[in-house]
């Protein structure tokens, strides 16, 4: 094994242990109890036989053939107990690393969620977790190299006596037949690892790979499907001629590769099923001659057979498993480091915004601040210089692509700038406590999201919250009526996707709702992009006259390219390709004649035409 697989392995069961301290102890002890249940029937039958070679009576012989039968039986009886016990451990075990997945993906930072790596991580992920690989292969293959090892340790503890007569009396037969098996046993093995464990290790990571390029599947729970929200899209446009052989194309990819590592599947088999079938027939052929050399009584060629076949197959089998557990850690590797993202540095600083008590912010400021998107070779924003007062209304006004929404996202600390720093109070931004600093905003992003939970945990991102303040919130963003019609009050899930009497509800409704959202926070700061874009004219009218009602006192910045609905904000900056073009009130705007003005002429004349 190469070294960073022994890391791999020890840190994947370093994991398998913190997760259940007991697993290792239930896995070794139902591989002693297989051990005993898979020998004590050829120990039995071997005695038995002897017994009536020797011509014993008859009822001795039956006493000992049912004392052996209820031995046999107490032990599978236990071995199926501590089985269940194991099967049970092994579940909560991928429970545990699905959960500790989730978390690590809902605490990491918002960059690193968007890059390639991270989304190839997270397809090697559900690829491992439908084929059992991976992680969720080692937890199996930690039992198989248990019961090899008892096996295999069984095997001797019932050869070493045959073993020591033997040598004993200068008979090197068994040790000859004992050495020959083993030697055949490593042959087999490694004949497995070069015809199957390496071209299935890297089938698998080929498969991986055209799964996660795969521009119209997604891998869900093992089933490949086209989601339903392209099903629209592709029936108006009749994009079937062009999506069509592109879908067939990826199928015919992913057929291939199936087809391929069920192939080696086979051939693993093969080798798997011919070593095992000839072992047991050579072993059996060497026990005999072995109890012919030494003249023993003849029942003890079922006993030591089976010792010499459970010795070669065991570690030919331990072999083999231990190059598919190393196929399981290569692919664990970039799980592990997926674990082990780096979580944002806000746990080390732990600076307080000195307003965060009073609950408010004081000034914002950009300075120098430049920023590309990973990948991109085009600055999204260059060099952006202003202060704002965040306690104020700001509207950020510009024409699309002209970086509003990037310049959110960086004072959300979703991205770190490139060069520059975004101060607050003096203090960049990532100098402070995430958790506090986040708190200070609530934001509603153009792509929000709203969870399918009960209407009130949704306003209040909570399962505790305050019943009146979310009906307030509700209300005033003109979703009272809409909830009063609720059968179930607050308790109104949302969305039908994953409760049968969930409520669906339209784009705008959905956007008051997440302005209901961010007003239920009573953020220091509430930033809004593009809040209204959804919304009928009355409620987007509504919105604006409404907004310092909606808000209160707190400071808003507005994304907007509707102008009209900024022209009552304190403070307007006007982005264009990545910098601030112009700034002022709407009245100053429109008297420099610049971009603003021509933005404003632009609509008011559509106005106008209407
Ligand atoms: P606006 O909000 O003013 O419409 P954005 O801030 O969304 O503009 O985008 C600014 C620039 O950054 C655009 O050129 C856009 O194509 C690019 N951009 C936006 N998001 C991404 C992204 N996730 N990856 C790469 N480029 C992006």
């Amino acid at each position: 094994m190469k070294r960073h697989n022994h890391s791999t392995v020890r840190r994947s069961f370093a994991l398998l242990h913190k997760m259940d301290s007991s697993f290792f102890s239930y896995v070794i002890a139902s591989g002693i109890l297989q051990a005993s249940v898979s020998f004590l029937p050829m120990i039995v039958l071997s005695q038995v036989i002897n017994r009536i070679l020797e011509q014993r009576d008859f009822q001795s012989i039956m006493f000992f053939a049912f004392a052996g039968a209820l031995g046999i039986w107490i032990l599978s009886m236990l071995q199926a107990l501590v089985e269940k016990a194991v099967n049970v451990r092994s579940q909560n075990i991928s429970y545990s690393f699905e959960t500790l997945v989730s978390r690590t993906t809902m605490s990491m930072e918002y960059a690193q969620m968007e890059s390639k790596e991270t989304k190839m991580m997270q397809g090697q992920i559900k690829a491992d977790r439908s084929w059992g690989s991976g992680f969720f292969g080692v937890t199996s293959k930690t039992q198989q190299i248990v019961q090899q090892l008892t096996g295999i340790i069984a095997a001797i503890i019932i050869l070493v006596p045959f073993l020591i007569e033997s040598v004993a009396k200068s008979n090197w037969y068994l040790f000859l037949a004992i050495l020959l098996m083993l030697a055949l046993s490593v042959v087999c093995a490694l004949l497995f690892d070069l015809f199957y464990s390496k071209r299935e290790f890297s089938e698998m990571r080929e498969m991986t790979l055209t799964e996660n390029n795969s521009r119209f599947h997604s891998m869900t729970e093992g089933s490949r499907i086209i989601s339903y929200q392209d099903i629209k899209d592709i029936l108006i446009y009749r994009a079937t001629s062009l999506i069509g052989p592109s879908v067939e194309a990826e199928n015919e990819k992913i057929r291939c590769h199936a087809l391929k590592l069920s192939k080696l599947n086979f051939i693993g088999g093969l080798i798997k099923g011919g070593s095992s079938g000839f072992l047991l027939g050579l072993s059996y052929c060497m026990a005999a001659f072995c109890v012919f050399v030494e003249k023993i009584a003849a029942g003890y060629i079922v006993q030591y057979a089976q010792a010499m076949y459970q010795l070669s197959i065991g570690v030919s089998s331990f072999l083999q498993i231990i190059t598919e557990l190393r196929v399981d850690t290569d692919r664990l590797v970039s799980t592990l480091d997926y674990l082990a993202i780096d979580k944002p540095q806000s746990a080390v600083n732990r600076i307080k915004p000195n307003t965060a008590e009073k609950n408010t912010m004081g000034k914002i400021e950009f300075r120098d601040v430049s920023f590309s998107y990973p990948g991109s070779n085009h600055p999204a924003i260059e060099g952006l210089n202003f202060i704002i007062d965040a306690g104020r209304k700001t509207a950020i006004v510009g024409l699309n692509g002209s970086g509003k929404t990037t310049l959110i996202k960086l004072l959300c600390r979703l991205y770190r700038p490139d060069q520059g720093t975004i101060l607050l109070d003096g203090v960049d931004i990532w100098d402070y406590d995430e958790v506090i600093y986040r708190n200070m905003l609530a934001v509603v992003f153009q792509d929000f999201s709203l969870f399918s939970f009960p209407i009130g945990c949704v306003i209040a991102s909570s399962e505790d919250y305050n019943a009146n303040r979310v009906e307030d919130a509700l209300e005033r963003v003109g979703m009272g009526a809409w909830l009063q019609s609720q059968g179930r009050g607050l308790d109104s899930i949302l969305y039908k996707e994953y409760e049968k009497d969930g409520v669906e509800i339209s784009g705008g409704e959905a956007q008051k709702i997440a302005i209901a959202r961010a007003i239920y926070k009573d953020a220091a700061l509430v930033i809004l992009d593009e809040p209204t874009a959804a919304l009928d004219p009355q409620a987007e009218y509504e919105i604006y006259t409404r907004l310092a009602d909606l808000i209160g006192s707190k400071g808003v910045i507005y994304i907007s390219h509707r102008l009209t609905s900024c022209r009552f904000c304190d403070d307007i900056i006007v982005m264009d390709n990545g910098h601030v073009a112009e700034r002022g009130k709407h009245s100053q705007l429109l008297d420099q004649n610049e971009l603003y003005a021509k933005m404003w002429d632009a609509q008011a004349q559509y106005y106008r035409m209407q």
